[in-house]
């Protein structure tokens, strides 16, 4: 399976960034060795001093699909979860300022945490609400409404480029409020009220 990421489409984090909109969705991949499940503690790794949270919904591919019109994406899923989108900043800036690849910053292991998916029925998917709790705060709060390219449009563009295959993984992106975690955070995450992962910083 594949994890592909979706950059940049939230408009407070791109601002708080300094990154400028794009016209089009910014799309990464992560490998499949970059999954942390079950609430298993996270390592912070030894290149990096600034690891960042970036809080997601995650999408479920249950269709192989290419080239997929946005009016039919929703027969590519049913089931949504809560993911992070761990960021070693620090390198990331770093290969940013060179025009390098994000590849080392964002694909490392652990840096998927992925929660049990759960199906989207009964859920409003274009007023859905998640946050992100860092020792008891909260640190990021967004809604599907916020999200420049919706998850119908995002299947329909990453498809463009890449075929979709039952089980792949796409994070759609973060809100506003990332920040660096240190070793004993507690990092839990809600879609509405419902707790989907809850673990520790090692
Ligand atoms: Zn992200």
């Amino acid at each position: 399976m594949k994890i592909v990421c979706i950059g940049r489409n939230y408009v407070e984090h791109i601002q708080e960034l300094n990154n400028d909109i794009p016209d089009e969705p910014v799309i990464f991949i992560k490998p499949d060795t970059a999954l942390l499940r079950n609430n298993a503690p996270f390592f912070i790794p030894d290149f990096t001093s600034d690891v960042h949270h970036e809080v997601e919904l995650v999408v479920k591919i249950k269709k192989m699909g290419k080239c997929i019109p946005a009016q039919f994406s929703k027969d590519y899923y049913d089931e949504i979860s809560l993911g992070i989108d761990f960021t070693a900043r620090d390198v990331q800036s770093a290969l940013k300022a060179k025009g390098l690849p994000w590849e080392k910053a964002k694909g490392f292991d652990s840096s998927a945490v992925i929660a049990p998916f759960i199906s989207i029925e009964g859920l409003n998917l274009t007023d859905l609400n998640f946050r992100l709790e860092k020792n008891g705060e909260v640190v990021q709060r967004g809604n599907t409404q916020q999200m420049i390219h919706k998850i119908d449009e995002i299947i329909a563009h990453v498809s463009q480029y890449f075929t979709l295959k039952i089980g792949d993984y796409i994070y759609t992106g973060t809100p506003a409020g990332v920040g660096s975690v240190k070793s004993t955070d507690r990092l839990v995450g809600f879609i509405e009220n419902q707790e989907m992962f809850n673990f520790l910083v090692g």
